[in-house]
Parts: C-alpha cells; structure tokens; sequence
C-alpha cells in the first residue's frame, strides 16, 4: 500500500492552530514562548556518531541524533504531546541541516528502493491515534529529498510489547516473530526507525525481509542510543 496525501489532512491542522491559541506552545528545553522547540535549542542538538556499527542483517544504517541529548528524547517523543504534528517542523529543519552537513551514501537514492516504516503495534497505534513511525518516515523522505516510495510493508503482530517498557535482555526475545509481510518484498529495501538502541527490532525485521526475498537492507534512523 503506498502511502499519499489524505484529503482529510486540512482538518487535523485546523485543530492544532486552534490548541494552539487555547495551549500555546513552549519551548520543552529551555521554556521560551511561541515554540515547541525554540531554535536557540534546536542549534545545540547533539549529533550521533557517524560511522555506527550495523545491527546484524542490516547492510548500512544511518543514525542521525544523539538519544542521549534530552532534546531528541523529546522529538522522538512527540506522540505524549497534546499534538504529534507538535514536532514535524523541527525535526524538518534538524534533518534538512543534518543532510547538509553529512551526505547521505549512495544507496538511499536508489530508485528501485521502498522505505519501509517500522509500524508500531496496532494496540499503541489505537492509543495515539497515530502511527509516528509512519509520519517520521514522511518527515525523512522529504528531508532528505529521497526518491523511494513509503509503503507499509512490515506488519506487526499484536502480542508483543512496547520495547521501552521492558528491561534491556527482554527486548531481544520480544522482538523475535513480531513482523509479518504484508505484500511482495523488493530486492532493495530502506528501513525506517525512530531510534537504534540494541539493535533488535532492525535485526528482526532484516531477517524476516530476508525470507521474503530482500537482498539489501538499509537503515535510516532519527536517533541511536
Ligand atoms: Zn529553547
């Protein structure tokens, strides 16, 4: 299923310029009116290392924050906000300066490519009343200006847990069997992630793309850990 604009995208961002004027937002740094993160703030978050090792099956990833910095806790967060559209326009401008400071590889302009978004379990989608995953992965390709199409390929089964919920030996075991395909694997396929922190869930989902007949598989994640 490729991904386009809703028609229905008007009346969302009606709703926020509203909760707008009712909550006005504030900087979650640093507390300066008018912004949910202000640019002072935005000029000071903390880059990831460039070079990251790549969790097993993975090919290359890219990582592009430091997880450790609060700020990109709070960006990847955005979901506990009063609105998940709080963030888009800084992570916007963090990634747009971030690929100008450091060229993408050549294998995320691959044209024959699909990014996939690593879904959230449908009980959390249900909860937010939004899949994040899929929205950060709109937020990257038009960052980074990459040719691929969105396509919600990677299914999550129900039974397994919210990864931050559990300790970090659990997340391995929880992972494991948590994705199905949804529809025919290409040979060339990007992931789509908000944060690399073990490495589980991309190594998961590489095997499992694997099977279905994936040769390359690439990361792109907001943030590692
Ligand atoms: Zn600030």
């Amino acid at each position: 299923m490729a991904i386009g604009l809703s028609p229905m995208r008007f009346l969302p961002r009606l709703k926020d310029r509203l909760l707008d004027i009712i909550y006005p937002p504030i900087c979650q740094s640093c507390g300066t009116m008018g912004f949910w993160l202000c640019d002072t703030c935005l000029m000071t978050v903390e880059e990831a290392v460039l070079t990251p090792e790549a969790p097993e099956g993975i090919n290359g990833v890219i990582s592009c924050f430091a997880y450790s910095d609060p700020k990109v806790r709070t960006l990847t967060a955005s979901y506990k906000y009063r609105s998940a559209r709080a963030f888009e326009a800084a992570q916007v401008t963090l990634l747009t300066h971030w690929v100008q400071q450091n060229s993408l590889p050549l294998w995320a302009f691959s044209e024959s490519a699909i990014l996939i978004p690593i879904l959230s379990p449908e009980s959390r989608i249900a909860t937010r009343g939004i899949n994040h995953t899929l929205r950060l992965a709109q937020t990257i390709k038009q960052s980074f200006g990459l040719p691929s199409p969105i396509v919600t390929l990677l299914g999550r089964l129900e039974h397994d847990k919210h990864n931050a919920e559990l300790e970090h030996e659990e997340r391995a075991q929880n992972v494991a069997q948590t994705f199905c395909l949804l529809s025919a694997v290409p040979k060339h396929v990007i992931l789509i992630d908000d944060v690399l922190t073990t490495g589980a869930t991309l190594a998961e989902a590489a095997r499992v793309l694997r099977e279905g007949g994936a040769e390359q598989v690439y990361a792109i994640t907001f943030a590692r850990g």
